[in-house]
């Protein structure tokens, strides 16, 4: 027995009529660099909302391979939900082709949401960077979320003007989340810069908040909320064990604070409980 609701069978009648009843936040949303750590938990946790998209695009670079594993076990169990899409996002042709195969997936609907979540960080003092580490980490960390912006934009305009009021903002009409770091801080650099000198990571997250400002500025006319997310120091490869936060933790906190999202927030640095951090 099955009931067929917004085009989606519904089987396990109990979750599924949870899920109708809690109001979805937003019906679609793309995740860069979901095969682990923030990335793949953020897919994870909006999979089992109650009130979960009716679509998630779960990007990463290799698909097919063992680090994304995990993923594709997870895309497995909510087939008619998770697409996972090949995407290495300092690639024109790359992001190019993964707007296109989004655009088809979506069948005349715009898109809700961009997470750029995809980064690098080679940690580095000043006798331990050259320009190498200094092009490679701005090339993942400003120019992915750049051709992101400008090749997902079409889309990202067509959701927003299924909305009558101009004014408003939020992330079910449409928007661009930019993963950025409280490292990026140019006011709080003295407050840390000992512990974690990493100058190619903060010099490029730095260059992100720049992005995040001026797209938030160039997307007003189309009522696209911009903004970047800091999700705190967390348990990955990139964090490391002895970070403070779970993915779990982390992600519970970014969602809650991205769903939250108003005009008032676009152009804006918020950590994962939401408070503001300065530029
Ligand atoms: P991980 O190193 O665990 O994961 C990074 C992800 O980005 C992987 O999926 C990786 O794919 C992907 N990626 C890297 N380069 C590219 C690329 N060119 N194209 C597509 N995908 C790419 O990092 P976290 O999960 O910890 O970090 C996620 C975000 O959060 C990053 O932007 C990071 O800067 C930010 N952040 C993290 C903090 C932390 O404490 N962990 C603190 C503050 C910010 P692949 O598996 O193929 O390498």
């Amino acid at each position: 027995f099955f009931v067929i609701w917004e085009g989606r069978k519904l089987q396990n009648l109990g979750r599924e009529l949870l899920i109708i009843m809690a109001a979805r936040v937003f019906d679609s949303v793309l995740v860069t660099g979901s095969n682990r750590g923030i990335g793949l938990e953020l897919i994870r946790q909006l999979v089992d909302s109650p009130s979960s998209p009716l679509q998630i695009f779960a990007c990463c670079r290799d698909p097919d391979g063992p680090s994304a594993k995990e993923l594709q076990t997870l895309a497995d169990k909510h087939k008619d939900v998770i697409t996972i899409v090949q995407l290495v996002t300092d690639s024109p042709e790359s992001v190019v082709a993964a707007a296109k195969m989004v655009e088809v997936r979506l069948n005349g609907k715009g898109l809700n949401l961009v997470i750029n979540n995809a980064g690098v960080n080679i940690p580095g003092s000043l006798l331990e960077t050259g320009k190498q580490e200094l092009v490679d980490v701005y090339t993942t960390n400003v120019v992915g979320p750049m051709l992101m912006a400008k090749h997902f934009h079409p889309l990202l305009c067509k959701s927003a003007a299924q909305f009558p009021d101009q004014s408003k903002m939020s992330c079910s009409r449409s928007a661009i989340v930019n993963v950025s770091t409280l490292l990026s801080s140019i006011k709080k650099c003295p407050e840390n810069f000992s512990m974690s000198p990493m100058y190619p990571y903060r010099l490029s997250k730095a260059a992100l908040n720049m992005l995040t400002r001026c797209l938030a500025e160039d997307f007003k006319k189309d009522a696209i909320l911009v903004m970047a997310l800091h999700p705190g120091w967390v348990q990955t490869e990139m964090g490391g064990p002895k970070a403070p936060l779970t993915t779990a933790q982390s992600v519970s906190g970014m969602i809650t604070v991205i769903t939250s999202l108003t005009e008032k927030h676009s152009g804006t640095l918020l950590d994962w409980e939401g408070k503001v951090i300065p530029w």
